[in-house]
């Protein structure tokens, strides 16, 4: 196929290079002087999108994306796929399909988890938004930049799945550090506290497979000194982003707003910059009730 990719950054760059490696034609433009193996560059989105028969974006937020669509779309020809896999709000994501829909084209919106190893390693799951027409034409590139792909319903439930799913990832992950620093003061060793919830009914992902202790459980950002991996700001971009979206939505996510106001803190006031969201666990351990 021939494709245009617009965002070459930490994600963008090895999902385009997977694609090319399988033997597409992809032609990349980013705002910023990147160099991808086998990408061809251009001068503009509009140059990268004109006549492709897909179009990629991973940009980093929902203005963002707003502003290259207005770009692309006019670019592009009548029956093309505007594949969009950044993470951005539900609003832009639907507002942008809307405009790629009247257009002639065939939008969808495809955020990604896996990370940046995932994009590297073409492992990503994708959760999609959008037609079936849609997804069937872009279900091939879906198999070689990740290993799942979940049509998740109409334009904007791509986007609806991933913060769903991180809301509880954010909770879930913050109450397994508060319980391991509790169990600390409590005098219960960290590998018995594993062995226990993560085989009785408080296991979880946080705590059976990214576990934030180091040195128990599988080895994850807490055995490197908790490098990310999924950097704490990451998850508090995706937890504002749910909250938004409950609000456009009238949703009561109580949880969902407590995680994002104890990110925000951890991010902005302390030392979560940078860190991998696990280190949740030593700030825990450092701090008592008052
Ligand atoms: P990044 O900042 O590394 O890459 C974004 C790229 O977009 C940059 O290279 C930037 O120069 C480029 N860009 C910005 N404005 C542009 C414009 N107008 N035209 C063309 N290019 C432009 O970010 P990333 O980590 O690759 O993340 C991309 C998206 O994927 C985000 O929405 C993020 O939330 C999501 N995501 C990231 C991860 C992760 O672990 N990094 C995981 C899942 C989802």
């Amino acid at each position: 196929m021939q494709i245009g990719f617009i965002g070459l950054g930490n994600m963008g760059g090895p999902m385009s290079a997977n694609l090319a490696e399988a033997g597409h034609a992809v032609t990349g433009f980013d705002t910023a002087d990147v160099e991808i193996e086998g990408v061809t560059r251009a001068a503009s989105a509009a140059e990268a999108a004109a006549g492709r028969d897909v179009v990629i974006t991973m940009l980093p937020n929902g203005a963002i994306l707003r502003a290259v669509a207005e770009d692309v779309i006019p670019a592009m020809h009548i029956g093309s796929v505007f594949l969009d896999c950044s993470t951005v709000d539900v609003e832009s994501a639907r507002s942008v399909a809307d405009a790629a829909e009247k257009a002639g084209l065939l939008p969808l919106d495809a955020p990604v988890s896996g990370g940046i190893g995932g994009a590297q390693g073409g492992t990503l799951t994708f959760m999609v938004g959008g037609s079936d027409a849609a997804f069937a034409k872009a279900k091939p590139l879906f198999d070689i930049m990740g290993q799942k792909a979940v049509h998740c319903g109409p334009s904007g439930n791509g986007q609806a799945a991933k913060i769903c799913n991180n809301m509880i990832l954010g909770a879930t992950m913050i109450v397994t550090c508060e319980a391991f620093a509790l169990a600390d003061k409590l005098g219960l060793d960290r590998q018995a506290m594993f062995d226990v919830v993560s085989t009785s009914s408080g296991y979880s992902w946080s705590m059976n497979a990214y576990c934030p202790a180091p040195g128990i459980g599988p080895q994850s950002p807490a055995d490197n000194g908790y490098k990310p991996g999924f950097a704490a700001d990451l998850m508090l971009k995706d937890l504002r982003l749910s909250q938004q979206a409950a609000e456009t939505a009238d949703a009561d996510t109580p949880m969902g707003q407590a995680a994002m106001e104890l990110y925000a803190r951890f991010v902005e006031q302390e030392d979560g910059a940078g860190r991998d969201f696990s280190a949740m666990l030593p700030r825990f351990e450092k701090r008592g009730r008052g």
